[in-house]
């Protein structure tokens, strides 16, 4: 068994991690002298008593992840073993689709790492030091390659988060094969995917089972707003004759309107450049009806210390959607902020039926698809909210 530098950690840290949750903050380490970034370390509490291995991070507040609370002999070989369980668990659970999400870091117990599937290219992301390791990543690609004998894997890198971990500027490129655009199906509706462009990994996968909720209840003139490359508005031009998409980026628009092209048979949909705020508020002004609205805005928490002024953006939101819905019309509401917790989503809900004179029933109260799984114990893999609801008078 190899030495590993050692981590001592207070007893603060030893409570969360006995209450199953993988993260320790630096407030919480007790000493971690000359531990170089990203390193593979032994956790133990003031008294030196073994409670784990973690990834080690010199930049980020969550100084430890915790990857395993035995001692490892070959971290490349356990990494592996979790990807391939993380791929198994996607076999049993995921119905109707070749684009989800393979790795959901802490909820795979792969702190760091995420991995999507969209058909025939797979695309990684390393989002902290130690899962950044080359060896690490190669190990990871060997194994997705063999799991999946994919066209393609790509490697993308949100500067953002590789800032935070003072990580090195990183390109998006191939990491294996050839292929870096495909087309992926889900539900039954086609989309295009570009491995090299768009946000996150490509899309937003999260959503994809609410993508069929929605349209299981959707009618009507219909009215996607934040629609991105039309997620919701495809699956809701099956069933709905008018369906209209509002979204800032325009390149967003366009592969919008490339996956409409990929679905015959759907009527047209009117996609429009604008900023939905102001766009609501002119629809508002102007009594235009809509019988089914979904709003699926960026996070507007980014910390609970901005939850206020989050709730008070939902609130305008889905107040103005709620005067726009006629009798029996179907509200679709997300927000992807951990920060804001479904009760409070809630709350603000009511308040916004309450200032739009309207009397609304929840319908279904729904999260995350199953390929983005929520541990219990760790509140962090639970973040997407989508309420259906509709206006009863
Ligand atoms: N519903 C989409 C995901 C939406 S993500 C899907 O299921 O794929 C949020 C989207 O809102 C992003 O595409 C972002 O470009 C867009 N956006 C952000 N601010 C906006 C604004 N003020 N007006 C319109 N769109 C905005």
């Amino acid at each position: 068994m190899q030495t590993r530098p050692v981590v001592a950690v207070n007893t603060r840290a030893v409570a969360r991690l006995r209450a199953g949750h993988p993260w320790i903050y630096r407030s919480d380490v007790v000493s971690a002298e000359g531990i170089g970034p990203g390193s593979l370390v032994e956790v133990k509490n003031e008294r030196g008593r073994f409670l784990g291995v973690a990834f080690y991070s010199t930049a980020s507040e969550i100084a430890l992840r915790l990857l395993s609370s035995e001692k490892i002999d070959n971290v490349a070989e356990l990494v592996c073993q979790r990807v391939r369980a993380a791929v198994e668990y996607r076999r049993k659970l995921v119905r109707d689709t070749d684009a989800y999400r393979v790795v959901f870091s802490e909820a795979d117990e792969l702190p760091g790492l995420i991995v999507d599937r969209y058909n025939d290219v797979l695309v990684l992301e390393a989002l902290t030091q130690a899962t950044d390791d080359r060896e690490l990543k190669q190990a990871v690609v060997a194994e997705l390659a063999e799991q999946f004998a994919p066209a393609g894997i790509v490697e993308r890198a949100e500067p953002r988060i590789r800032q935070l971990e003072q990580l090195p500027a990183l390109k998006d490129g191939l990491v294996y094969g050839e292929k870096t655009e495909t087309v992926f199906t889900m539900n039954g509706v086609r989309f295009h995917h570009r491995a090299l462009a768009g946000q996150k990994t490509g899309a937003f996968l999260d959503q994809r089972e609410n993508y069929a909720a929605a349209a299981a209840c959707a009618h009507g003139e219909a009215l996607d707003v934040f629609c991105y490359q039309g997620g919701f508005a495809l699956h809701m031009a099956r069933v709905c004759p008018h369906v209209t998409g509002i979204e800032s980026s325009r390149p967003a628009l366009e592969q919008a309107e490339q996956n409409a092209a990929l679905n015959p048979g759907l009527p047209e949909i009117e996609w429009i450049e604008a900023n939905a705020f102001d766009l609501l508020k002119d629809y508002a002004a102007a009594g235009r009806k809509y019988d089914t609205i979904v709003l699926d805005p960026p996070a507007f928490a980014r910390s609970r210390r901005a939850l206020q002024t989050a709730l008070r953006g939902y609130k305008e939101l889905n107040l103005r959607a709620l005067k726009m819905l006629r009798l029996g019309g179907i509200l679709v509401t997300c927000s992807c902020s951990y920060h804001v917790r479904e009760e409070e989503f809630v709350e603000m809900l009511a308040a916004a039926s309450c200032d739009a004179h309207k009397s609304v029933r929840i319908l279904e109260k729904r999260g995350q698809s199953k390929d983005h799984p929520i541990v219990l114990t760790i509140p962090e893999t639970c973040y997407l909210k989508c309420v259906i609801a509709v206006v009863s008078h």
